[in-house]
């Protein structure tokens, strides 16, 4: 039972893992966008040093984009087998790939017009896949896996399990010959968010472990909660627009839900909600249609025909005009747009007119790379370049941890604490941070080790000594990398 890593090793972005067990069979689980800065993205044009056109089959854990934004380049590699996943990842990835392409496209058309006034032309790179690419790979999707049902894949037995960490969210267990692996995928806060907590997994062999934050604890729910709601009261005070940089799945949602909750006990003062990005309101569509995965509040409400994520005063902003219009809209206002980390997206020419002003407050609710538009704000920049203007920060600017979608330490020690005494593999987190949980998962008696990148490692062999590949190469900035670990 051998695994290369093409991503999501000794980094939180791109995650791809291959698989390759009994007589060379091979198998690929997600395939995954690098996310996250200029260095960071330029390996999304790194090869594919397998054979594509014989891998047996993709299995994806969940839709978020750095888990399924390089299928696409699968696809036009040669690839024409079966990509396996639950029934809300398959929808979710449909949102997620389509929306890729778009960005890629518009991207490439706006890199192209500033490059021809220099005369540069030559030098833009084409985008990386195009709509029609994403629809050659829908057509591969078989949303085919039920979670605790076992399906045979390959001649494996793959049983998907409930992960907790965004809608369709799974980890899986590998029945194979060489012994049982659990390859866990993202794994979810129990304190927040949406989702049914994860099943507690049965004993394995070998877990393969996500570890984004697994050398802290998020602060519990409930102060987050109240943290949440005293920063809308002091904004509503203020009586300016409360900005909420938030990602389209999961997070807007969550969002959404408890503001309603807020209004509607009382807690905070029925202001409009603008929801102004239409990959969330496309995203919220799914968490409808499968409400029964949903926490017993939210699914309850949904079953009894009410809309969980609609606070009274909510209105959806579907076009880039119409998002325009709302620069004019006076009174207090709070309006959710994408990007989550400000890079992009709509949220930014709401910036521009909003952050000068000392009545706005800005309510981050994600991590914000160091070197991204959001973290210079929150390091306290007293000017920020937004859209080519220098913009004076005078908005009051809140951080409010806890809304994480993903484990921290305690999560992923109960998540491990019914596995038995497997080798625990980790990916999909910082070097340090890895290097920081080796000691913990030996204090209770597990072995660990760090998944080199595009090494092939004997998941049953000895592994490292010390838990860490010998001539492990970090990555250059990692700032960037692990600001996607909100994902
Ligand atoms: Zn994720």
């Amino acid at each position: 039972m051998h695994l290369k890593s093409f991503g999501a090793a000794c980094t939180v972005t791109g995650s791809m893992h291959l698989l390759s067990f009994g007589s060379g069979q091979q198998l690929l689980i997600d395939c995954g966008l690098f996310q996250g800065g200029d260095e960071m993205e330029a390996r999304n044009r790194e090869t594919f040093d397998f054979d594509v056109r014989g891998l047996e089959a993709v299995i994806l854990t969940h839709a978020h984009l750095d888990h399924v934004g390089r299928l696409p380049l699968l696809v036009r590699g040669g690839f024409q087998g079966p990509i396996h996943c639950t029934a809300p990842t398959a929808a979710l990835a449909e949102t997620v790939l389509l929306d890729s392409a778009r960005l890629q496209e518009d991207g490439y058309r706006q890199d192209l017009r500033h490059a021809r006034r220099q005369g540069r032309e030559a030098e833009v790179l084409p985008p990386l896949y195009e709509e029609e690419d994403v629809h050659r790979t829908l057509a591969l999707l078989r949303a085919d896996l039920e979670f605790g049902q076992t399906t045979t894949i390959a001649g494996l037995k793959v049983t998907p399990e409930r992960a907790g960490h965004i809608l369709g969210s799974a980890y899986l267990r590998l029945d194979t010959p060489d012994g049982r692996l659990i390859m866990s995928g993202d794994l979810g806060n129990r304190e927040s968010g949406l989702q049914l907590d994860f099943t507690p997994p049965p004993e394995a062999d070998v877990v393969v472990i996500e570890t984004t934050y697994a050398n802290r604890s998020h602060r519990p729910w409930p102060e987050t909660l109240t943290e949440f709601r005293d920063a809308l009261r002091d904004a509503v005070r203020a009586n300016g627009k409360i900005l909420i940089p938030s990602f389209a799945i999961e997070r807007a949602q969550t969002l959404l839900y408890t503001l309603k909750s807020l209004m509607d006990a009382g807690e905070v003062p029925r202001i409009p909600v603008f929801l102004d990005s239409p990959m969330a309101t496309r995203a919220t569509n799914e968490y409808f249609e499968f409400g029964d995965e949903l926490i017993p509040p939210v699914r309850d409400a949904l079953r009894a025909g009410e809309d969980p994520f609609r606070p009274s005063t909510l209105h959806v902003v579907p076009t880039s005009a119409e998002s325009q219009r709302l620069n004019r809209y006076d009174g207090p206002a709070i309006i959710m747009a994408g990007n989550g980390m400000m890079t992009g997206g709509r949220i930014q020419h709401h910036l521009k007119h909003h952050l000068w002003k000392p009545s706005t407050s800005l309510i981050i609710v994600s991590y914000q790379s160091p070197s991204s538009l959001g973290g210079r704000i929150v390091q306290g920049a007293d000017h920020v370049r937004i859209m080519g203007e220098d913009i004076a920060v005078q908005a009051h600017v809140h951080t409010i941890g806890g809304f994480s979608a993903h484990a921290d330490q305690d999560d992923l020690l109960a998540f491990l604490s019914t596995t038995g005494r497997p080798h625990v593999w980790l990916v999909h987190g910082e070097s340090e941070v890895m290097d920081a949980f080796l000691p913990v998962l030996e204090q209770r008696g597990l072995k660990g080790d760090l998944v080199p990148n595009r090494q092939s490692v004997d998941l049953r062999g000895p592994g490292f000594a010390g838990g860490r590949p010998p001539g492990l190469v970090l990555e250059g900035s990692t700032d960037a990398a692990r600001a996607t670990g909100g994902e």
